[in-house]
C-alpha cells in the first residue's frame, strides 16, 4: 500500500492528531472528495412537500439541495442521501466505562467513532464542535465499515461504539458497520439521545448489543427548551431497547437550574421503577459549564448524591454518579447482600469480585453482560 500523502492531507492529519484523534496508518485521514461518502438514505419517503426522512421524530421534509436539521443529510436528484457514510471525524479507543457502560464487558476497550451531526440542539452539548455542524466542515477520516472492523481488531477492542455526536443521524454507516462487526464477533454499542422512531430502532436493535441512552429531563417543556426535542419518543425508545434484549444503561445529566429539580428527578425515577427499569443502571452525570450554558456552575456533589439517594429510594438497584473523580458512587454493590462486586477507579477496574455474573458472596445474579 502506498502511504504517500499530499501536503493538504498531511496538514489535515497533523491538525486532527493535535486535536487528540487516534492515529490511523497511511491514507486513512480523508483525502477524497466529500461526495465519496454519500449513500442513499434508509427510511425515506416521497411526499407532496418533498422527501421525508423517517429516522427520527424531527421528520425533516426536504426539497432538492436542502440540508437536514441534523446537518448530514441532503436531497440530491430527488433522493435523500446521508453525507456521513464512512467519514468519521472522531476515532478513538476508549474504555467501555467512558460511555458510560458499567455492566457491559468491564475493563475492555471500545473502538469509538462519530461523524458530524446531531438531531437535537442541546444548550449544554459537550461535543458541539462536531454535533452542531456538517461533515464538510469537520476534519474526517476515510473509514468505511470494513476498515472500522479491521482497525477495531488491530486495536484489540471488544466492541465498536457509535458515540460522541449522535449515531441516530449516521444510521446507515452505524448499521452497516454493526452488521459486519456482528459477523466478526465484535459487540456494538450505541451511545445515543434515544431520539429515533420505532421502526429504524427495531431494525438497529437486531445488531446492537448495548446502549447508553440519555434521559435529559422528565418534562416535555424542559426537553424542548434544553434540547429542542420531545420526551415521549425517548421513553418509547427506552422500552424498545429493553424489550428487544439490548443491554441498556441510562444517563441523566443534572444541569443546575434546568434539571436539578428533585421533584422531577423523583418522578423520573418513579417512572423508571414502575415501568420495568429498576435493574437498568442509572448514571447521574455532573454538568460542567460549556457551550451555551457557560455561565452556570458545575453540579454540586451534594446534588448528585441526593439524586442518587432518591433513585435508590424509588427502587432502582444500580445507581451511579459520573464525572466526579473519586466519588464512591462508581462501584457496583450486590443489591442482595450489599457486598462490593466491582470497584472502579476512574475508568479503571480496580477489583472484580463477580463469579460468573453472580455475587460471589450470596449468589444473586448481578444484571449485566459480563463476558
Ligand atoms: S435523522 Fe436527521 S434528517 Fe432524519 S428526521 Fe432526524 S434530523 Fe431530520
Amino acid at each position: 500500500m502506498n502511504h504517500k500523502i499530499s501536503k493538504r492531507s498531511f496538514i489535515k492529519r497533523c491538525a486532527a492528531l493535535s486535536a487528540g484523534a487516534l492515529c490511523l496508518p497511511g491514507d486513512e485521514l480523508l483525502i477524497e472528495e466529500q461526495s465519496a461518502f454519500r449513500k442513499e438514505a434508509m427510511f425515506q419517503e416521497e411526499t407532496a412537500r418533498g422527501i421525508m426522512c423517517r429516522i427520527c421524530p424531527n421528520e425533516c421534509v426536504l426539497k432538492e439541495g436542502e440540508l437536514s436539521k441534523c446537518n448530514n443529510r441532503k436531497v440530491i436528484k430527488s433522493k435523500l442521501y446521508t453525507l456521513a457514510y464512512g467519514n468519521p471525524c472522531s476515532v478513538n479507543v476508549d474504555p467501555v466505562e467512558k460511555k458510560p457502560l458499567y455492566h457491559f464487558l468491564p475493563g475492555t476497550r471500545a473502538f469509538s467513532i462519530a461523524t458530524a451531526g446531531c438531531n437535537l440542539v442541546c444548550l449544554n452539548c459537550q461535543n458541539w464542535t462536531i454535533s452542531q455542524t456538517s461533515p464538510d466542515k469537520t476534519r474526517n477520516y476515510s473509514l468505511m465499515p470494513g476498515k472500522v472492523i479491521s482497525e477495531c481488531i488491530a486495536k484489540e477492542c471488544k466492541s465498536i461504539a457509535y458515540t460522541y455526536s449522535e449515531p441516530v443521524t449516521f444510521y446507515e454507516y452505524a448499521f452497516d458497520t454493526a452488521v459486519l462487526a456482528k459477523q466478526a464477533g465484535i459487540r456494538n454499542i450505541f451511545k445515543s439521545n434515544g431520539y429515533i422512531y420505532p421502526e429504524p430502532l427495531k431494525k438497529l436493535c437486531g445488531v446492537i448489543d448495548a446502549a447508553n441512552i440519555d434521559l435529559k429531563a422528565f418534562s416535555e417543556s424542559t426537553y424542548l427548551r434544553l434540547s429542542g426535542g420531545k420526551l415521549q419518543p425517548v421513553l418509547d425508545s427506552l422500552r424498545i431497547y429493553r424489550d428487544m434484549g439490548v443491554w441498556l444503561e441510562i444517563t441523566n445529566l443534572i444541569v443546575p437550574e434546568w434539571t436539578d429539580n428533585f421533584g422531577e428527578i423523583k418522578r423520573m425515577c418513579g417512572w423508571l421503577a414502575e415501568n420495568g427499569f429498576s435493574k437498568v443502571p442509572l448514571h447521574f452525570s455532573r454538568f460542567y459549564p460549556t457551550y451555551k450554558l457557560e455561565q452556570l456552575p458545575p453540579t454540586t456533589v451534594d446534588t448528585l448524591n441526593k439524586a442518587a439517594q432518591i433513585a435508590r429510594d424509588e427502587g432502582l438497584l444500580y445507581v451511579y454518579t459520573g464525572n466526579v473523580p473519586g466519588n464512591e458512587l462508581s462501584d457496583t454493590k450486590c443489591p442482595g447482600c450489599g457486598s462490593m462486586m466491582v470497584v472502579r477507579q476512574g475508568y479503571r477496574i480496580a477489583a472484580n469480585n463477580l463469579s460468573a455474573g453472580k455475587c460471589s458472596k450470596c449468589g444473586r445474579i448481578i444484571e449485566g453482560v459480563w463476558s
